[in-house]
């Protein structure tokens, strides 16, 4: 059945290259389809090297009279995409919602966050403020100055089909580059209806491209291509690698934004209800597809039994169905190799002595649907505690002091998120500093907004978005040196 939307040519099922929309050169196409019951939605493009190549060399040519605007001008653009993402909030949610599963007020919560990053760098525009250094010699000034880096490349996954390309456009654009994204191929219905919007708001053509298909195809012309000065990646630590190694050739600047392992740690001083509120928030948000869910709850000995009958007469009443269903809570998750894993990590800690507290099997609504889970007796030797586990599962450790929650929540590769619940002020500190991540919730199981900056440390990324900070990975520092004064 045909989507219920205001405005059906925001389902645009062709890509954008040079303001153009087109179909791939072969005329080939990729399916999409509604993770909740597996229908068609749509066909896009399946483009790959050549269409690639067409679109960086329209984003270069587009890129002079871009830059050369003033950063009013393009802040007032953006300004303008913002108003249109927001006023087609409803329309997007649904769109996003039916290629990603998520439940629809987690699309819409979506849309106002993605939106958010436009606006927020419309305004940042106007202060890429340089500096000017007192000189070395009595005849010597210095001043540095802030220009945009070139052509930005963008690869984005599935699980925020519409934030993470915001977070990536919005400060490239802001800084006067232009863009061309690859989305991920299960969800790029919601990129393509933002590049319409992004159009409508006067984003000039070149400036804004979009290529669906291939991933190591386009990637790979990504990565190769001289004229794309930057590489800006959110994904797993696997392909950002593999992204790392394609862009050493021609020494681009890369962003990453890869995977996590959340510690989620309860003290024995902790507000107990806010610890559970905050869990299930961390965890359970988008079925556990995000790269900054919970991956390990760590409780101290003296609260564990408490906190963990807690959870598990929350996690009992979350609400399992299609996103599009009302009162949904948890939607499917993404396909059928995303549930596989899931079911691969809940066998191998099973397995291994872990005890099942609640779900831990796939859902009656059948499909990619599994019931949200908790686990209890976990140990490092598990899979659980060294993979990202990207889905509804939630893994109870048990330890005794303060050394010993930091000695696991850092035994990984992985820096991206870490959350913690205490209320003692000096053990604020202590844990906030000694925790190896680039995010630390303290008594807060939400943490992204625009306003802050983020990223990850270790193999969970390079570089900084949203924020102040987010605009710096889209310039180059110049630094002129005028002698002879
Ligand atoms: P996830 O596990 O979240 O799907 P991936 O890292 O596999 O994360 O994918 C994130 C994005 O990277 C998607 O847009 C995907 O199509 C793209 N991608 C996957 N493999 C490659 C590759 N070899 N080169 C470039 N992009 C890739």
């Amino acid at each position: 059945a045909a989507l219920p939307l205001n405005d059906p040519a925001l389902l645009e099922t062709r890509c954008l290259i040079d303001g153009a929309w087109v179909g791939a050169d072969s005329g080939a196409t990729i399916e999409v389809t509604n993770p909740a019951d597996g229908s068609v939605l749509a066909q896009v493009p399946k483009m790959g090297a050549a269409e690639t190549a067409r679109a960086i060399a329209a984003a270069d040519a587009a890129w002079p009279a871009w830059r050369a605007k003033t950063a009013k001008e393009r802040a007032n653009i953006l300004r303008r995409w913002f108003d249109l993402v927001m006023a087609a909030q409803e329309d997007l949610a649904t769109i996003m919602t039916a290629e990603q599963g998520k439940p629809l007020a987690e699309a819409r919560g979506e849309v106002a966050y993605g939106a958010n990053f436009i606006e927020w760098f419309a305004e940042e525009a106007k202060r890429l403020y340089g500096d000017t250094i007192p000189g070395h010699a009595p005849d010597k000034r210095i001043v540095v100055i802030k220009q945009p880096i070139g052509v930005v490349a963008a690869i984005t996954p599935w699980n925020f089909p519409n934030a993470m390309i915001t977070r990536k456009c919005a400060p490239a654009l802001a800084a006067g580059c232009p863009v061309v994204i690859k989305p991920a191929s299960q969800t790029p219905l919601s990129a393509l209806a933002l590049a319409v919007l992004a159009e409508r708001a006067g984003v000039p053509k070149g400036v804004i491209n979009v290529l669906t298909g291939s991933a190591s195809a386009i990637g790979g012309e990504m990565t190769s291509n001289p004229t794309v000065r930057k590489l800006t990646f959110t994904g797993s630590t696997e392909i950002g690698k593999v992204l790392l190694e394609q862009c050493a050739g021609t020494v681009k600047k890369t962003s990453m934004e890869l995977g996590g392992n959340a510690p989620f740690i309860v003290f024995d001083d902790a507000d107990l209800d806010a610890a559970v509120a905050g869990a299930i928030a961390s965890k359970y948000r988008n079925t556990g597809q995000t790269c900054v869910c919970a991956n390990r709850l760590l409780i101290q000995d003296g609260v564990y039994d408490a906190f963990a009958a807690k959870l598990a007469q929350a996690v009992g009443q979350l609400k399992v169905g299609p996103g599009l269903g009302g009162d949904t809570q948890q939607g499917p998750l993404i396909d059928e190799s995303a549930l596989a894993k899931v079911e691969e990590l809940v066998g191998d800690a099973v397995g291994k002595g872990a005890k099942v507290a609640c779900g831990g099997q796939r859902h009656a609504l059948g499909g990619t649907f599994y019931e949200p889970t908790i686990l209890t007796g976990v140990t490092p030797e598990m899979r659980v505690s060294r993979e990202e586990i990207f889905g509804p599962v939630a893994p109870l450790y048990r330890f005794t002091d303060e050394a010993e929650a930091i000695r696991l929540a850092n035994d990984t590769e992985f820096g991206l998120a870490a959350y913690f619940y205490a209320r003692d002020v000096g053990r604020v500190w202590r844990v906030s500093e000694g925790l190896e991540y680039g995010i630390v919730g303290i008594n807060e199981g939400i943490i992204s907004t625009e306003v802050a900056p983020f990223g990850g440390v270790k193999e969970s990324g390079i570089g900084r978005e949203g924020s102040k900070y987010g605009i710096e990975d889209f310039v180059e520092i110049k630094y002129l040196c005028m002698g002879g004064i």
